[in-house]
């Protein structure tokens, strides 16, 4: 089956064990945790089975070893990862609020991550690979734009498909950013927005209007995630929708990187928008269930017994 290739970021997450405020006091935590959207994506791929590589860049610390060793027992590619000498990967300190918000503390700025360059394995990468996934964090980070949009160039080239998950808030936006997002809009097969991110894209002021535009701009399939009230799926004259499973949420954090992987892998094995939907519903209620990022990307056989074991 096709090849699915990611790019973007990769760093670990260690959260707090308590809710509060912040970090002004000593206080235990739990991890390192393997994360980044694009890694935990990646990995919900490798564990369906479905060929699939990332191209990154990580330290030669700890941080990018466990990441690096969890991908690669997931199946997935990881000759196009760079281990930098002397680099550091990044990190996230995370704590969740008494009401569910959170609060982060984010050591990225200067980790291996932003500096990712051109090599012959990633070339190869590009040539081999027929499905692309982007994330609108690759593009709003210097160091991976580049290849972000030169990877498009690649993956159309050979007759690939593009599917594209902006993962930004309002706050994040600047105009290279719109205009970036504007051309790989104008090149996305399916496009999987969350919640409020589908106005980001359209002046429009409701959904219905929303999707309609953006089906006319000639994106083919949207599947809107939305969080505990579950997803639709819409293309030209079709709209499914289904409803969340009730679980016991524990770490939202990458329900709706589980959801894509999920989604991504059935839709290109040839399974119906209904089906993959079917199984992204459940990928993006079992990661909710675990704490940690990564720790809740399902294999298939979990995906078919989950909803058994839930009730
Ligand atoms: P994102 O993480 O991109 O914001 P969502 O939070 O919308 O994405 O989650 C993606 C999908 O995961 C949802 O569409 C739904 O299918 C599932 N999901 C997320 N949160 C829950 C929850 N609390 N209960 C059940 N399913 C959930």
């Amino acid at each position: 089956s096709q090849k699915v290739l990611t790019i973007g970021e990769i760093l670990v997450e260690i959260v707090a064990t308590t809710k509060g405020n912040g970090f002004l006091e000593i206080q235990p935590f739990i991890g390192p945790f393997p994360s980044g959207a694009p890694a935990i994506f990646i990995d919900q791929v490798g564990k369906l089975g479905t060929p699939c590589a990332m191209i990154s860049r990580v330290g030669d610390d700890d941080f990018g070893r466990l990441n690096l060793n969890r991908l690669a027992a997931d199946h997935v590619d990881i000759s196009g990862i760079v281990m930098a000498k002397g680099e550091t990967t990044g990190s996230a300190f995370i704590r969740y609020r008494e009401d569910g918000s959170r609060k982060f503390v984010f050591n990225i700025a200067n980790s291996a991550c932003g500096k990712l360059e051109e090599n012959s394995e990633i070339e190869q990468l590009l040539q081999q690979c027929r499905h692309l996934h982007l994330m609108g964090t690759a593009l709003s980070s210097p160091g991976l734009n580049k290849m972000a949009l030169k990877a498009i160039q690649a993956i159309k080239s050979h007759g690939g498909t593009v599917s594209f998950d902006p993962n930004l808030r309002a706050e994040m936006m600047t105009p290279t950013l719109h205009a970036d997002l504007d051309a790989v809009l104008a090149q996305t097969d399916l496009f999987l927005p969350s919640g409020d991110e589908l106005f980001l894209f359209t002046r429009a002021k409701d959904e219905h209007t929303a999707i309609n535009e953006l089906l006319n701009r000639g994106i083919r399939e949207i599947v809107l995630k939305r969080g505990h009230q579950g997803a639709s799926y819409f293309a030209e004259g079709k709209r499914f929708d289904v409803a969340a499973h009730s679980v016991t949420e524990l770490d939202p954090t990458g329900a709706g990187d589980s959801f894509g992987g999920a989604f991504v892998s059935f839709w290109l094995n040839g399974s119906s928008p209904q089906e993959a939907l079917y199984y992204a519903n459940i990928a993006g209620a079992r990661a909710v269930t675990f704490l940690g990022p990564m720790e809740g990307t399902s294999t298939r056989v979990e995906l078919e017994q989950f909803l058994n074991v839930a009730k």
